[in-house]
């Protein structure tokens, strides 16, 4: 009988418990016995993990977080920590991997997958940021949270004629603040990848739209540009605005994933199982045009995915 077993690595998100659900459903229909490693890359050194069968996933699907709980393990970044984790496959029989998680662990992914355990990688972060696919698994429940809180903040900024300057997750993407800058109608989105300059951009634009009668704001910031305690300062201090700053932090990590998230991750979960089934590894699975897709990861770690600059223009023009 063929035995795959199944990680999720690096931050969590939700809807990881989904694809957990679909890689052991699928296996365990298809007759492949399942094994769920805790923590990440260091269960799989430890051999910290159990047997899964059809109900040790019922009851996940709705639930934020992963049932796997996950981890960063800095051991498996040296050669000798992908040695012991493929000692570990080969003494409890697994045949094929399935590791949800970002860039970080498709490369450990690859590794281990060099070392001849075909390893197959499912994109969860609430980033976005991940090259090889449209869509990662987290993303739309992580900008539901945000738009969700935004409007909380948006009615007591509306109240007290404030601006409110709220920094978003991220990382090094402005996935979510521009798509939440836009679901919450903010005046300004400053990310990454567009540059900005305070001065013209955030001050000049809010002190012309005061001037027109509008009394709140939605400063939108995306992580990778922080600093929004200092933003604030040099609004209040060059408009005259009350302005306060809000890191939403580590709230847009957790609760129910949407259903957009929960059937993304049950389709690249299925998907995963697929590949493994034919003792293919070595393979990232991702979503291009609503389809599920994959790809080496090698050649997926390679990929280049740009903010789409229409979307940027079109939230710009309807802001202010
Ligand atoms: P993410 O998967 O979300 O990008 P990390 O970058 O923290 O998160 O990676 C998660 C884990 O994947 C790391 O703790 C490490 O065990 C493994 N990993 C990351 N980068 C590498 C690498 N270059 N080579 C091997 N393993 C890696």
């Amino acid at each position: 009988q063929k035995t795959i077993a199944i990680l999720t690595s690096g931050g969590d998100a939700p809807g990881m418990n989904a694809a957990i659900r679909a890689v052991v459903r699928t296996a365990l229909h298809r007759g492949i016995r399942v094994l769920g490693v805790r923590r990440g890359y260091n269960g799989l050194i430890n051999g910290d993990m159990v047997e899964m069968n059809f109900l040790s996933v019922s009851d996940i699907m709705h639930r934020g977080g992963t049932v796997l709980y996950t981890a960063r393990c800095p051991e498996f970044r040296e050669d000798a920590g992908v040695e012991k984790a493929k000692e570990t496959c080969i003494k409890m029989g697994i045949d094929g991997l399935v590791v949800i998680g970002g860039d970080g662990s498709y490369r450990g992914a690859r590794d281990l997958s060099l070392k001849g355990i075909p390893c197959v990688g499912v994109p969860g972060t609430i980033d976005n940021d991940i090259s090889s696919t449209e869509y990662t698994i987290g993303y739309d429940t992580a900008m539901n949270t945000v738009c969700e809180m935004v409007d909380r903040l948006r009615d007591t900024s509306q109240s007290h004629d404030r601006c409110s300057v709220v920094e978003v997750m991220g990382r090094k993407a402005g996935y979510i603040a521009l798509n939440t800058g836009i679901g919450c109608g903010a005046s300004v989105i400053l990310m990454p990848e567009v540059e900005c300059d305070i001065e013209k951009d955030v001050i000049d634009k809010i002190k012309s739209s005061h001037k027109t009668g509008k009394q709140h704001f939605i400063v939108m910031v995306a992580e990778g540009i922080g600093g929004v305690e200092d933003i604030a300062k040099k609004i209040e201090a060059a408009t005259g605005i009350e302005s306060r700053a809000c890191v939403l932090g580590h709230v847009q990590r957790g609760g129910a994933p949407t259903v957009t998230d929960r059937v993304a991750a049950t389709k690249m979960g299925y998907h995963a199982v697929e590949l493994l089934e034919q003792g293919i590894g070595n393979r990232v699975v991702g979503m291009q045009c609503g389809e599920v897709v994959d790809y080496d990861i090698l050649e997926g770690l390679k990929m280049v995915k740009t903010i789409d600059m229409n979307t940027v223009k079109i939230a710009e023009e309807v802001a202010l």
